[in-house]
């Protein structure tokens, strides 16, 4: 069976990578350039409509209107083979249920499993995949799943999966910009970043930021986590979306995306670790 994946960037390319290392063979496509992204031993697609002579297309792509785009261009092409979109882009609940209605009217399954993990989990094919669809599906696909992470089906209908990795999104932005505030309270004190996350990591304050992004990339001041503040304040105005729309309790992420709208008008596209220097008041 071949696999078509569209979108090799930051987590494409390695999640497209471990799918050729596993085995898999793949037709691939990027827009920015194929040849310079694809995984060794993958076929090189010049167009989306190439790819979707696949019957099962990866997509990792940046957001829900580049995913409407490209599945439509899946469905336009007389090429088209393909039955089974399966998306680990986050995109968010409204466009996984639109986009399951859509291909769906084509005889396409959309499945959203969106991931979590970064680009080191992308590498290392330790991703959390959640995967919102048939549990047939699932079970078919497990081969390619297990190639790219660790799949979870969270559910059988259309933006589950999203609704999962958004509150976990959620969190994540959380822990990084209160982890900020109290590592540079902490500083004006006079403690040190280093021993302040090692103490926190043996105490309850510890959480993703104190236990990967400030030792790893904070820290050190490198800064290059490969994730940028565009995607995670998308991933949280998607949150902030979902949780006005199933009119759910947002006491607290109201003001936390403003503070990622604010960080992301101040350092357009920056890596979102930044924020910490962005909280601290500049470095
Ligand atoms: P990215 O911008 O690095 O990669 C997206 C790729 O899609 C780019 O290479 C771009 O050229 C390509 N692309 C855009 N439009 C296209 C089109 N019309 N046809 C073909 N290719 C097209 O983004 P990323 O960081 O790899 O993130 C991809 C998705 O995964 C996003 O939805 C993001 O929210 C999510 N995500 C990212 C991370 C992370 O740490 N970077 C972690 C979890 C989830």
């Amino acid at each position: 069976m071949v696999f078509g994946f569209i979108g090799l960037g930051n987590m494409g390319a390695p999640m497209a990578a471990n799918l050729a290392a596993a085995g898999c063979e793949l037709i691939v496509y990027d827009k920015a350039g194929t040849a310079e992204r694809a995984p060794e031993g993958a076929t090189q697609a010049a167009s989306v409509a190439e790819v979707s002579a696949a019957e099962t297309v990866f997509l990792s792509l940046p957001d829900g209107a580049v995913v409407a785009a490209v599945a439509a261009e899946i469905m336009a092409s007389n090429q088209r083979r393909t039955t089974a979109v399966i998306d680990l882009s986050t995109v968010g609940v409204e466009a996984a249920t639109s986009l399951s209605a859509e291909l769906g009217a084509v005889g396409v399954n959309y499945c959203d499993a969106p991931v979590s993990g970064g680009t080191a989990g992308a590498k290392a094919a330790t991703v959390a995949v959640m995967f919102a669809g048939p549990a047939e599906l699932f079970e078919a696909l497990a081969e390619p799943l297990q190639a790219i992470g660790k799949p979870f089906l969270v559910g059988g209908q259309a933006g589950q999966g999203q609704a999962m990795k958004l509150l976990n999104n959620y969190l994540s932005a959380t822990a990084m910009a209160a982890t900020s505030e109290a590592i540079a309270f902490g500083v004006e004190q006079g403690l040190d970043p280093t021993l302040m996350v090692e103490i926190l990591n043996a105490s309850s304050g510890q959480n993703t930021a104190t236990g990967d992004k400030f030792p790893n990339r904070i820290i050190p001041g490198k800064y290059d986590a490969g994730f940028t503040n565009t995607l995670m304040t998308k991933d949280l105005e998607l949150y902030l979306a979902g949780v006005q729309g199933a009119g759910s309790a947002k006491r607290l992420s109201e003001p936390l995306v403003g503070l990622w709208r604010d960080f992301l008008a101040a350092e357009p596209d920056g890596d979102f670790t930044r924020i910490y220097p962005f909280v601290k008041g500049g470095e």
